[in-house]
């Protein structure tokens, strides 16, 4: 038995500017990353590695803000954030605040398995992913015009801003942290996130994706998490560690404890987004108070799902 289910980010889409073509672009985005962590999970694969896998996939597609896709800060540059944590061991690791670097997500990995910290952050990060041989981009692969645009809108501006929120005149709505959640045969659960934060971003502000118990956390006791939303209300009510905490301490199931964070803490303290979530049975649950999250998921037995609003 095993299960996975991913996100692409969640916010105020409006569902009449979506073409049908353009839905059809995310959906095949979503299914063909998928597909990248279900054929490793099929072959009796970790669940680490179908989160790396998955969450690889979309950090190459640049429909989404992570790696190729992500925003742009106030300095014009790209700032990302990312970490996985595996539920058997509690180990974890985390990277927040590099550029250039090709896949966030891997160096993650990396720091969590050849390092002895959690979490790096900039430069130092950097060298220790070269260190380790990672791929770097130049600044023209993570270019996209929508992004720039999105920027230019709001770069005046004091705030930073959730990439959706930005695009009040574009009839194109862009955005998306990316996360995975997976169990294995093996029973074990691991979750991962990665992404650019938030568009018009400064003063090197980190949101909640690489946060360790906020936008991403596993255990094999109770279940493995990933977040997306606006981050500092995620890290202010430690979102993920809160769903393994009501299920641990509480004993409330992942259903009741996901209803409870999302749907009801989270929208009283004004947190708009969402969370992808799996337990040791396999059970998922894809909540989110904002309009639509972009998803998918999976089990041995199913056929790959995605939806968006
Ligand atoms: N949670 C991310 C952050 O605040 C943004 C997002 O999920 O879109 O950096």
């Amino acid at each position: 038995m095993y299960s996975i289910a991913i996100h692409g980010g969640a916010g105020t889409l409006a569902k009449h500017l979506f073409t049908p073509e353009k839905e059809k672009a995310y959906q095949d985005a979503l299914a063909l990353a998928i597909a990248a962590g279900d054929v490793i999970l099929k072959n009796k694969g970790t669940s680490l590695d179908a989160v790396q896998a998955a969450i690889t996939v979309l950090e190459d597609c640049p429909l989404f803000n992570a790696g190729k896709g992500a925003v742009f800060t106030h300095d014009k540059r790209h700032e990302m954030d990312a970490s996985l944590m595996e539920g058997i061991s509690l180990k974890a690791g985390a990277v927040a605040g590099v550029s250039n670097v090709k896949n966030p997500i891997q160096l993650a990995r990396l720091i969590m398995e050849k390092s002895e910290h959690v979490l790096l952050c900039g430069k130092g990060a950097e060298d220790f992913g070269r260190l380790n041989k990672i791929s770097f981009e130049d600044d023209a692969y993570f270019f996209d015009e929508l992004r720039w645009n999105q920027l230019l809108q709001v770069i005046n501006e004091d705030g930073a801003h959730l990439d959706h929120n930005v695009n009040v005149e574009i009839p194109d709505k862009k955005f998306g942290t990316v996360g995975a959640v997976a169990l294995d045969v093996y029973g074990n659960l691991a979750a991962g996130t990665s992404t650019g934060g938030m568009t018009n971003k400064r003063w090197g502000r980190v949101g909640d994706s690489p946060i360790i118990g906020a936008g991403t956390y596993a255990n094999n006791a109770t279940c493995a998490v990933s977040c997306t939303g606006h981050g500092e209300y995620f890290i202010r009510a430690v979102v993920a560690y809160d769903i393994s905490c009501l299920m641990e301490y509480a004993g409330l199931t992942l259903e009741l404890a996901c209803k409870k964070v999302v749907n009801d803490k989270l929208v009283k303290f004004g947190g708009e987004g969402g969370l992808i979530a799996i337990d040791t049975k396999g059970n998922i649950c894809l909540p989110f108070n904002s309009e639509g999250m972009y998803r998918a998921w999976k089990t041995h037995d199913t056929e790959i799902n995605t939806s968006i609003f």
